[in-house]
């Protein structure tokens, strides 16, 4: 019964916690929706949806994060991914594989401009690492040795990478981060242009600035229009070369494949992961132009990892993108975000004494609440109507919406009619008058 798989649950997580992190697991309560129900494992139910122990069919608003926008076990990735496997799951980096190769090339078809080389890897942090370590290759014999990124940003937590994210409490226990990297207010060209000039006259002239088109672990900051076409030209004339880490907004999310592609902003170098996969196999890839790249050229040992590029995660990779192009998933994501923000917008403006605003692009989306046990009563409501949403790292202020670009209009539909019953309820428990 119910009662009893939550009884076994309890059990396990009793029997184990000493050996859990006692942090993660109140981290867990705080925030993962669901954290204190509890079923033992989630299955894929259908494409947008999860099963819970007890076959209580949940739709998928939080997809993984970002991992799952062409929805759960796609049939056409899971088949390309068994299909390899049936031949042969990893091999020897240095054997020419047919399949890194056609993913390679069919990443410069999809992606903006000249990008053209790619380095693969396992993870959206490597796939920044890998980007930070071309950067400094092609720019430290031209004598550019800084690095830029924007407060709030998020691009993970190994020591290069962590470098370019923002939040103090996760550098904090690492100083000192990186030498050169410095932080200025995102979506503010006047900041951006001000830094980049002070680094020039004090001789620490800029190797790169790195950004989030919008900013996805910082609560879906979506800077002003014109912002990336601004730093974009901004690097042209002093030489600095532009990062984009579409880990998050990559593969669609945001109604266009890449959302660089919103502003027509082309990078110097992509990070890519996340979705890439789609959602069955772990793969980052830093895609680079020829004229950044060619520094690996030269020597292609100077930064390689064993399992980047496997033959599995290719295929994973291939078929992926494959499904986001034939069926028009940038655009099913651009339709089916304009629907739900609508929704979300009237729903901010009829509850204000709970929400601030809803706010997003494509299917990246942001519901942001007064105070963060607002936002987790509103979680726990749309969980209990087997709704999965989540908040963002400790957070559960802001709510992020990111469901597979494969979920239907009518679940987007049922998504809203609940998010109304769940606040029309709240406002009948709670008092009116909130601190705010
Ligand atoms: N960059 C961005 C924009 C991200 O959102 C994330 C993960 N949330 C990362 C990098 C790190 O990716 P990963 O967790 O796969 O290392």
């Amino acid at each position: 019964t119910h009662d009893e798989m939550i009884n076994l649950n309890k059990e396990v997580i009793n029997n184990f916690k000493e050996y859990v992190n006692p942090g993660f697991l109140d981290y867990r309560k705080s925030v993962t929706v669901g954290g204190d129900y509890g079923a033992v494992e989630w299955r894929a139910g259908g494409l947008n949806t999860l099963l819970d122990t007890q076959g209580r069919e949940y739709i998928d608003c939080l997809g993984g994060f970002g991992i799952f926008n062409v929805g759960h076990r796609n049939p056409k990735v899971l088949s390309a991914v068994e299909n390899q496997m049936a031949k042969q799951p990893l091999h020897s980096q240095e054997l020419l594989d047919p399949l890194r190769s056609m993913l390679a090339k069919t990443l410069a078809a999809v992606t903006p401009g000249r990008l053209k080389y790619s380095f693969f890897s396992n993870s959206g942090t490597e796939s920044v690492e890998g980007a930070l370590k071309l950067a400094k290759a092609y720019q430290t014999p031209r004598g550019k040795t800084t690095f830029i990124a924007a407060t709030g940003a998020f691009h993970g937590k190994t020591l290069g990478a962590l470098s370019a994210t923002a939040k103090s409490t996760f550098r904090r226990p690492f100083m000192p981060m990186l030498q050169g990297f410095d932080h200025v207010p995102f979506g503010d060209i006047g900041a951006m242009r001000d830094r980049v000039y002070r680094c020039r006259s004090t001789g620490a002239d800029v190797a790169a600035i790195i950004l989030e088109p919008i900013q996805g672990e910082g609560g879906v900051i979506i800077p002003p229009a014109g912002y990336l076409t601004a730093v974009r030209a901004l690097c042209d004339e002093v030489g600095a070369l532009l990062i984009l880490d579409e880990v998050q907004t990559g593969m669609g999310r945001t109604g266009k494949m890449f959302a660089c592609e919103h502003e027509g902003v082309q990078p110097d170098i992509l990070c890519l992961a996340k979705a890439l996969g789609g959602g069955v196999m772990p793969i980052g890839a830093t895609v680079a132009t020829e004229e950044v790249f060619s520094v690996l050229f030269e020597n292609p040992f100077l930064h390689t990892t064993t399992f980047g590029g496997n033959p599995l995660a290719c295929a994973a990779a291939l078929a992926t993108i494959n499904v986001l192009l034939s069926e028009d998933l940038p655009a099913q994501a651009a339709l089916k975000g304009r629907f739900l923000l609508k929704g979300f917008v009237r729903l901010a403006s009829a509850y204000p004494e709970f929400m601030v605003e809803a706010r997003g692009r494509g299917l990246l989306q942001a519901l942001e609440f007064r105070r963060n046990d607002i936002g987790y009563a509103f979680a726990q409501g749309m969980f209990q109507h087997q709704i999965l949403v989540a908040g963002t790292l400790n957070n559960a202020k802001t709510i992020r919406i990111e469901p597979p670009l494969t979920i239907s209009l009518d679940y987007c539909q049922q998504v809203l009619a609940v998010a109304e019953r769940v606040l029309g309820r709240m406002r009948g428990k709670e008092p009116v008058h909130h601190k705010t």
